[in-house]
């Protein structure tokens, strides 16, 4: 019998997992082998402060505190380097680096920069895909392992019961408590937390909670070689104004996403053939890169509710039932601020002071919001 029983061990279950474990007894329950094998483990890996709405950059900006100075033991190596993204507007597109200029936060200033100044940066663009240019010196590379791995281990060390290739099957209420099978182990626990990541709106309905309306959507990626002889470690990540395509360096080699979002079912997503090809079309028509294979491609769910606002709080009806999901494309970057923001609600039923200064409230990120909104469609459904 745990305190907390946590549902998906992904960034948002373990970092609730590490926030909690100090305070009760905790299980982290994963259907996979591996934690971090769905959407964790398959991001960008980028921490962009002026990326999401409102609500989503006052969350990341409440997380970087943590990433520059996280708690004692939990990262072995730096969790952010600098990266920088660059905004190149095509012909015709150069007013939407104003807009993006304009919505630019105090602390995460971007500047523009001539045609030929971004073209020096990034060598291998095309110089006819630069019209116009914004930088913006505040994006950062995550160490999402490092963090990840950090929280299950400081975790374990709290004395918190990982348990991997258990997938829950069955949430029954009894006698005031849940009992959770996995199919071939029971488990017993007060209050049940749901980071299913995708699969969070199976794990409400099996719960007999919400539903707060969860959209998985697939985005797909390719890695290729970078041209030889270009240090590609000092490039800047490249966003494409009018468009979601970006590439960046990854790991020696560059990464392109024509940031797709294919709605979906939750599943283990794969890419498509046609968005390889036209993410590989992309990349060819707007840099140099002599693309003779492609060398890995994937494809990851990123999942949203209607206002692309997380999702967190206790359950309307169940008040042992607690939602952590919906990050969208912006998980990595919450995950700190978002596993405090629970714990705080768990223990204390109110958020941090922070979040109320930076103008995020408890019904903003509360599955309550949703409720109201879903109502409507709900009853005209069943009509
Ligand atoms: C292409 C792409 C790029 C992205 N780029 C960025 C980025 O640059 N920066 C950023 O901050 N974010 C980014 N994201 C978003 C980020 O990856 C997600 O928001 C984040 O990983 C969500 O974490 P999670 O723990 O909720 O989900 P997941 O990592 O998917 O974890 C959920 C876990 O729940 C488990 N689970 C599900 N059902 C059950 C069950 N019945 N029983 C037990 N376990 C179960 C699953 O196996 C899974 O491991 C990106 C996402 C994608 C796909």
């Amino acid at each position: 019998m745990y305190d907390y029983a946590i549902i998906g061990a992904g960034v948002a279950g373990a970092s609730l997992a590490f926030e909690l474990a100090a305070t009760g007894s905790v299980v982290l329950i994963e259907a996979e082998k591996q934690p971090g094998y769905h959407s964790t483990g398959r991001s960008a890996a980028l921490f962009t402060p002026n990326y999401g709405n409102g609500i989503v950059r006052s969350i990341n900006a409440l997380s970087m505190p943590f990433f520059v100075e996280p708690p004692e033991g939990l990262a072995r190596q730096p969790l952010l380097t600098g990266r920088g993204l660059l905004t190149v507007a095509p012909p015709g597109q150069e007013d939407g680096l104003d807009k993006i200029a304009a919505a630019a936060a105090d602390d995460a200033p971007v500047h523009h920069l001539p045609p030929s100044e971004a073209l020096s940066l990034v060598p291998l663009l095309r110089p006819e895909v630069v019209s116009a240019a914004l930088f913006e010196p505040g994006v950062m590379d995550i160490n999402v392992d490092a963090l990840h791995q950090g929280y299950l281990r400081r975790f374990k060390t709290l004395g918190g019961h990982l348990m991997c290739d258990a997938r829950v099957l069955e949430l029954v209420r009894s006698s005031g408590h849940w009992i959770i099978e996995t199919g071939d182990k029971t488990v017993e626990a007060a209050i049940v937390i749901n980071a299913a990541g995708a699969w969070a709106d199976h794990i409400g309905a099996m719960a007999g909670a919400g539903p707060i309306g969860l959209v998985p959507k697939r985005r797909s990626a390719i890695v290729v070689d970078a041209p030889e002889g270009l240090n590609i470690h000092a490039l800047p990540a490249v966003d494409m104004a009018g468009s979601e395509a970006y590439f960046k360096p990854e790991a020696g080699r560059i990464m392109a996403s024509l940031g797709d979002e294919t709605p979906t079912e939750p599943q283990d997503a794969q890419p498509e053939e046609l968005d390889i090809a036209l993410a590989a079309d992309w990349l060819q028509r707007h840099t140099t890169i002599n693309l003779r294979r492609i060398e890995h491609s994937w494809a990851g769910l990123r999942s949203f509710v209607s206002d692309d606002v997380p999702v967190v709080g206790f359950d309307n009806a169940l008040d042992d039932f607690f939602w952590l999901a919906a990050q969208g494309g912006y998980g990595i970057m919450m995950a700190p601020t978002l596993a405090q923001a629970s714990r705080s609600l768990i223990k204390l039923n109110r958020l941090p002071d922070d979040f109320e200064d930076r103008g995020v409230s408890q019904k903003a990120i509360s599955p309550a919001r949703l409720a109201e909104q879903l109502e409507p469609t709900l009853m005209q459904s069943s009509d």
